[in-house]
């Protein structure tokens, strides 16, 4: 074959021998079924929820056992080539937007619950296992798994961990973290490799948290061994009315200063729940600024206890009307709506940006006015929908990917809300991660040396800087870069995500 002349032929040329290298390597590893590159193929793995930015991967490679999954680590090691992990694809910072150099390596398969152990009350799963399925395995036994994404249905324990994942009633019962044990799995050179125990407590070094939260860059979990709780005897929802935006943030503080932890606490602006009630009809007062949903769970005496509890004080703060619910229905009504807010505004618009950060719970007022003049400085629309007990901010900024000009507008105006999230004392990421989304943001977050550090804990795991490079943390290039190439016009330098 002769090598073509344009320097897009050229990089063609190349990729494409590239390509069938890797292809001959891994074919040799993995069932024919299992191994795709043909760009029809690839295409469905260009990007996750992120959807604004894609790459096609070089290969996407779906082995069926451990074994499979080590021999492509151990060959991918020994060519160079990048692998990135991917579960559901439902991630919102662009986590698992492949390399384009690199192997997609999805865990869809490892979808098996090993083991529910009711006395112990935890499960062990592998990690393409749905979030949901946790809870509908343990079920029969009364327990559940509690962090609960609203991607619950779809999403993965092994993305779960990824990300550190949250959820309505993680305010109450813990993020991720704090409801994982165990993580197995492989290094990026194939080795295997454990964190935690079964145990409360092990000895040696507890990295457990480390590889928690670690976006897919130290290891590559296989399987999980996660808590269960006893599913609470009842739950009852309070839906509040505001209307003013100000005094629900306040109330929202004022609960927690009560010294209450509800089961939930969740805060949306009008423009939110107006997308939500038109598909789902939850009943939300469309005249309120903004309602709240708290939620309260235990036996029935302390459900009666709390909700009076809650009332008062949100009758104290300035609510125009409180609704409980007054079945199981009913409440799941009142959170169907919740759960439903993203894709309820991908109805509203072609696109949206839905953002992440986190900001003390006093601040939420602030951040909701800051983010109204946001919307007249960059001309575009945003719904609210917060995680407001924990101080964790979803903007879901709408705009049209196919325009460059609102694309770059709504990147500008993302980067604005995680800036100003920063300057009133919280971070960029709450629960979706950093992907490649925040990356610029991290800059901000974090002085060079900090974010030197955590490339040194990245090297110590993968000292070739194979799995999932280029996401999470900037180099110290990019941060002296930072104001003047930040994410422009949808052109993220994916295709030479650095290695580290
Ligand atoms: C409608 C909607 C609602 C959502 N609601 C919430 C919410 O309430 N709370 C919340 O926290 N998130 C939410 N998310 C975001 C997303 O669902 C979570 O981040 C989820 O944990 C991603 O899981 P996944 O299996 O789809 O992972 P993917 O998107 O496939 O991957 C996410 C990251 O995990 C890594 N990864 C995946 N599997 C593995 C593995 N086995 N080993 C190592 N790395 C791995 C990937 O490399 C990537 O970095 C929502 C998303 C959508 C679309």
């Amino acid at each position: 074959m002769n090598a073509p002349a344009s320097t897009k032929q050229q990089s063609d040329f190349h990729r494409a021998e590239r390509q069938a290298h890797v292809v001959r390597a891994l074919g040799s590893l993995l069932p024919a079924h299992a191994l795709l590159w043909q760009a029809e193929d690839t295409t469905p793995y260009e990007c996750d929820g992120l959807t604004a930015y894609r790459q096609r991967p070089l290969v996407v490679a779906l082995p069926e056992t451990e074994a499979q999954v080590q021999a492509v680590l151990r060959t991918c090691h020994g060519l160079g080539v990048p692998v990135v992990a991917r579960g559901a694809g439902t991630g919102l910072s662009g986590g698992a937007m492949p390399h384009a150099e690199g192997v997609t390596l999805s865990l869809a398969r490892f979808n098996q619950i090993l083991k529910v152990d009711p006395l112990a009350r935890t499960a062990t799963v592998q990690c393409g296992v749905r979030n949901l399925a946790i809870s509908e395995a343990a079920a029969p036994y009364g327990l559940y798994y509690a962090p609960d994404p609203s991607s619950q249905i779809a999403c993965t324990i092994g993305g779960n961990v990824a990300e550190n994942s949250g959820g309505v009633h993680c305010l109450k019962y813990g993020l991720t973290l704090h409801n994982v044990l165990r993580v197995r799995g492989f290094l990026a050179d194939g080795e295997p490799v454990e964190f935690g125990g079964e145990a409360l407590d092990a000895p040696g070094l507890d990295l457990l948290p480390l590889v928690v939260g670690s976006e897919g860059m130290l290891a590559v979990t296989l399987e999980v061994t996660v808590r269960l709780v006893p599913r609470p005897q009842l739950a009852r929802c309070i839906m509040a009315s505001f209307d003013d935006v100000q005094k629900a943030g306040d109330a929202v503080a004022a609960v927690i200063a009560a010294g209450i932890i509800p089961a939930g606490l969740e805060m949306m602006d009008r423009p939110m729940t107006a997308a939500v009630e038109d598909f789902v009809h939850a009943g939300y007062d469309l005249t309120a600024a903004a309602i709240l949903l708290c939620e309260s769970d235990g036996t029935p005496e302390e459900v009666d206890e709390e909700i009076g509890r809650m009332s008062e004080v949100l009758r104290g703060c300035g609510a125009t009307a409180l609704t409980v619910s007054q079945s199981e229905e009913e409440r799941l009504r009142f959170w169907s709506g919740r759960k439903n807010a993203f894709p309820a505004s991908g109805r509203i618009s072609p696109d949206y940006m839905c953002l992440d950060s986190t900001i003390p719970r006093k601040r939420l007022a602030d951040i909701l006015l800051a983010i109204a003049q946001m919307e007249k400085k960059y001309g575009l629309r945003c719904c609210n929908v917060f995680h407001a007990g924990d101080g964790n901010l979803h903007p879901l900024v709408l705009f049209d990917a196919n325009d460059p000009d609102e694309l770059h507008r709504c990147e500008l105006f993302g980067a604005d809300i995680l800036e100003t999230s920063v300057a009133m004392g919280g971070t960029v990421s709450g629960e979706h991660g950093v992907g490649v989304e925040k990356l610029s943001s991290m800059c901000v977050q974090f002085t060079p040396e900090e974010n030197a550090q955590m490339l040194a804990v990245k090297a110590a795991f993968d000292p070739a800087g194979l799995l999932n490079p280029g996401k999470v943390i900037p180099t110290l290039a990019r941060c002296a870069e930072y104001g003047k190439q930040v994410v422009r016009g949808g052109r993220l330098p994916h295709a030479d995500l650095p290695r580290f």
